[in-house]
C-alpha cells in the first residue's frame, strides 16, 4: 500500500509541546493521572508526559481495535483495565486518534462510574469525517477530515507503528 507524508515528527512534537504546556497550567498543584489508550497511543504518550511540567501517575487501558479492517466494527470491548487507584483523582484520558468517538464513549463512560474527581480527554488526532458519537475532546493535536492515518504509533494490521512521522494510507 502507498503512504503519503500528513504530519511530519516537527510538527508533531511540536504541538505535543503545547498540549503538555497546556495541561500542566491546568493542572498545576493536581498531579494528575493520565491514562493511555494501548497500544497506538505509546508514543504520543510518553512524549506528552514526558513534556509535561508537573508531576502525574500514569496507568494503561486496552480496548479491542479494528483488527485488519480499516472500518469500525461498530462494538467495543474493554480488555484491560487499570491497576492504579483512580478514585476521587483527576484523571485525564490519552487516545490517538478519535473516528466514530464510539471507542472513546464507551471508555469514558466505563470511567464515570468510578467516581472520579473530574475526566478530560486528550486526543493527538480529532478525524471528523465519520463521527457517530457525540463526544468531548479537551485537548487535541490536530484535526483531520479524513483518511486512514499511519505512524508515530498508529497501525494498520500492526504496520507502521515504528515510524516517526504520521503518514496517510492509500
Ligand atoms: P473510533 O471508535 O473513534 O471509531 O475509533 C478509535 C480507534 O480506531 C482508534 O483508537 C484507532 O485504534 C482506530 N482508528 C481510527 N481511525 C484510525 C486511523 O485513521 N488510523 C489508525 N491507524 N487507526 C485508526
Amino acid at each position: 500500500m502507498e503512504k503519503e507524508l500528513l504530519i511530519p515528527r516537527k510538527t508533531i512534537l511540536a504541538k505535543v509541546k503545547e498540549l503538555a504546556r497546556r495541561i500542566s497550567s491546568d493542572y498545576a498543584e493536581k498531579e494528575p493521572i493520565l491514562i493511555g489508550v494501548l497500544n497506538g497511543v505509546v508514543f504520543f504518550f510518553t512524549d506528552l508526559v514526558t513534556e509535561m511540567t508537573i508531576p502525574s501517575k500514569i496507568d494503561f487501558i486496552r480496548a479491542a481495535s479494528y483488527g485488519s479492517n480499516t472500518s469500525s466494527s461498530g462494538s467495543v470491548r474493554l480488555t484491560k483495565d487499570v491497576e492504579i487507584p483512580i478514585q476521587g483523582k483527576p484523571v485525564i484520558l490519552v487516545e490517538d486518534i478519535v473516528d466514530t468517538g464510539l471507542t472513546l464513549t464507551k471508555i469514558v463512560e466505563t470511567l464515570k462510574q468510578r467516581d472520579l474527581e473530574s475526566i478530560k480527554v486528550c486526543a493527538l488526532i480529532d478525524k471528523l469525517e465519520r463521527r457517530d458519537m457525540d463526544v468531548t475532546i479537551d485537548y487535541y493535536g490536530f484535526r483531520v477530515n479524513e483518511g486512514f492515518l499511519v505512524g508515530y504509533g498508529l497501525d494498520h494490521d500492526e504496520q507502521y507503528r515504528y515510524l516517526p512521522d504520521i503518514y496517510t494510507l492509500k
